[in-house]
């Protein structure tokens, strides 16, 4: 089993496993399992739909057209409830991170960067060097109060509380609370360091000047909702999907052709454009 893999259910399994041994007394095994599985989703899901989704193919790559209503909603349910991450300074961390990929300026990874070097820039990113996030989107009020040091405090703070206050166990909520953030920390490891190293996963496209690599195995596209195809997006990254082949697996684009079922999202011109080498004979959407 490739280590990425190891990892990623070893974090799943100790999940698991600190449900049901830090279960309150007064809801049993089984009902911990449920809460802190239903709490694992959630925050999984929703974390999913904001950065792949939204922030990243909807703001960033402007790939995808969402209503703007839904972006700010999943943007503070996200924040509130969910793993807090600054819509506006990710943005410009991806944008600078596309640009230099791999290279000086890329506030995610140098080339040299090993694996405890980039775990730690998962969490304390290199400066950023330009301002590439003046988007309308990005300086409405919503987004501006989100970014905010203060709302990151307070929101999670709340959701804390109240999760806290629902389960009625404070050794559990830790527990989960903490449990699902390493999960959070796997999944951008798989995106910062697994798939911008050489020694792992494929290369569709060899010429470029980045480390970028594919990996397509279930459980870290599902749980990247398919932001692990790289060297796929490095080399075409406005297109609206991430699979570049019928036989890749691509969770991330079933979301969003269920959104695009819901009226929610539609592509804009630059995300439908087909590259002419592309493996797909139809873009599908
Ligand atoms: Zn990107």
């Amino acid at each position: 089993m490739k280590i990425y893999n190891l990892a990623g259910y070893s974090i799943i399994l100790s999940y698991i496993a600190a449900a049901v041994y830090f279960a309150p007394a007064h809801l049993g095994p089984w009902m911990g399992l449920l809460i802190g599985g239903v709490y694992f989703v959630f925050c999984w899901f929703v974390a999913g739909l904001y950065l792949a989704d939204v922030l990243h193919l909807g703001i960033a790559h402007r790939s995808l057209d969402y209503k703007e209503w839904f972006m700010k909603f999943v943007t503070v349910v996200n924040n509130v409830f969910g793993l807090y991450v600054g819509p506006i300074a990710w943005v410009n961390r991806h944008r600078l991170h596309h640009k230099n990929a791999d290279h000086a300026g890329d506030p995610n990874k140098l080339a040299d960067d090993g694996c405890w070097r980039t775990f730690y820039l998962c969490v304390m990113p290199y400066q950023c060097i330009d301002n590439m996030a003046v988007d309308e989107i990005l300086r409405s009020r919503t987004f501006r109060v989100v970014e905010h040091p203060v709302f990151a405090i307070v929101a999670q703070a709340f959701s804390f509380y109240l999760f806290w206050k629902l389960v009625g166990n404070l050794k559990f909520v830790l527990a989960m609370w903490i449990g699902i953030r390493i999960f959070a920390q796997w999944v951008n490891m798989v995106q910062n360091y697994w798939t911008h190293t050489r020694t792992f996963g494929y290369c569709r496209y060899h010429d470029d000047d980045d480390n970028a690599m594919n990996i397509g195995e279930w459980l870290p596209v599902t749980a990247t909702f398919s932001a692990c195809f790289q060297n796929n997006h490095h080399h075409y990254p406005r297109l609206l999907r991430l699979s570049h082949d019928e036989s890749e697996y691509d969770f991330g684009f079933m979301t969003v052709k269920v959104m695009k079922y819901l009226g929610l999202v539609k592509a804009t011109t630059t995300g439908e454009q087909v590259p002419k080498d592309l493996p797909l004979a139809a873009l599908d959407f």
